[in-house]
Order: structure tokens, then sequence, then C-alpha cells
């Protein structure tokens, strides 16, 4: 795995000054990195039927469909406001400066579907817990939130359900 966390490149001040963002970038253009990435997630839900990936906007698109294809589901996007078309379920929550908000289409799932949620790299955690409420309020099942990478230090998996939280990578 350490080759998995080495082709992941740092990017000192981005977005803002004293932020070091994880670049992963690097990893998805490398083929061979960016197919066993997948392999490797999709391998832990492999019989556990799962019926739809929901992808957040944007990098967790690049890994929530590819894990739907490997494990013959189907694709649920979570996005930014005012790019869904049809009616949506909204939730707003904290950044560091500011808020954001996020929204679902209202008839994404049928009672009790079971998902997993996908997203390329859990940091404070703010983002997945506001999907986590989004997918859970519309009556989905979470089966398992589910990361490329996890930041430990911020501890994020403290704002969601402590079995229910997967990241391929850690970063301490
Ligand atoms: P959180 O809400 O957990 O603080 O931040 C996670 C969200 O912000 C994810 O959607 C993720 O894509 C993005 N994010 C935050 N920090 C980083 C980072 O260092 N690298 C990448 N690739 N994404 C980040």
């Amino acid at each position: 795995m350490e080759d998995l966390k080495t082709i992941i490149r740092d990017i000192p001040d981005f977005p803002q000054k004293g932020v070091v963002f994880k670049d992963i970038t690097t990893l998805l253009s490398d083929a061979k990195s960016y197919h066993r990435m997948v392999d490797l997630i999709a391998h832990r839900y492999f019989g556990q039927k799962i019926e739809q990936v929901v992808g957040v906007e944007a990098r967790g698109f690049v890994l929530g469909a590819a894990l739907a294809y490997k494990l013959g589901a189907g694709v649920t996007l979570v996005r930014k406001p005012g790019k869904l078309p049809y009616k949506t379920r909204k939730k707003s929550y904290e950044l560091e400066y500011g808020q954001d908000t996020l929204e679902i289409h209202e008839d994404a799932f049928d009672k009790g579907t079971r998902v997993i949620i996908a997203d390329d790299l859990l940091a404070t955690g703010g983002t997945m817990a506001a999907v986590y409420d989004l997918v859970t309020e519309l009556g989905a099942e979470v089966v398992e939130c589910a990361f490329l990478a996890e930041l430990n230090f911020l501890k994020g998996r403290q704002r969601l359900p402590d079995n229910k939280v997967y990241s391929l990578l850690q970063f301490d």
C-alpha cells in the first residue's frame, strides 16, 4: 500500500495558506495505481449486496462510478447546489470559513436500499456527515462510507458512525 501512498503528492498552501492538500490526481492518472485502488476497495464489498454507490462531487465520482461498475451497482450523485435537474433534498454544513451545501435527488432510493458512499478523502468529516444524513433521511441503509484516503489527525471519523468508515490509505 506504501506505493499508493507515495504517488499521492502534497501541495502546500492549497487552497489556502497553511493547508497541505493531498493531490490524488497523480494516483488517478497512473493506470496501475488507479486500477489497484478500485480493485482493493471493491473487493471489500463483494458479496455484500450493494445496490447503489453514492458519489460525492467531484472526486468521489471517479471512485464511486468505478466501484459501482465493479459491484454491479447503480450510481447516485451528490452534487453542489443547482446542478441536479429534479427535486432535491439539501444539506448545509460548516466549513472552516463559511458554509457549503450539497444536494441529492429526493427520489434517489427505495426504502432500505443498501448503499456505500464514496469520496476521495476524509478530512474533518463535515462533508461526509452531511452526505450520510442526506442518504439516511431518504431511507437508504448505509453499509459503509468508503474513502481512498483519511487524514487521521483531523479525526473526521469521530463525526460518523464508527463501524461505518473505511479508508484504504491512512495519513498521520
Ligand atoms: P472534510 O469535509 O472531511 O473536511 O473534507 C473532505 C472533502 O474535502 C472531500 O470531499 C475532499 O474531496 C475534500 N478535501 C479536503 N481536503 C482534501 C485534501 O487534502 N485532498 C483532497 N484530494 N481532497 C480534500
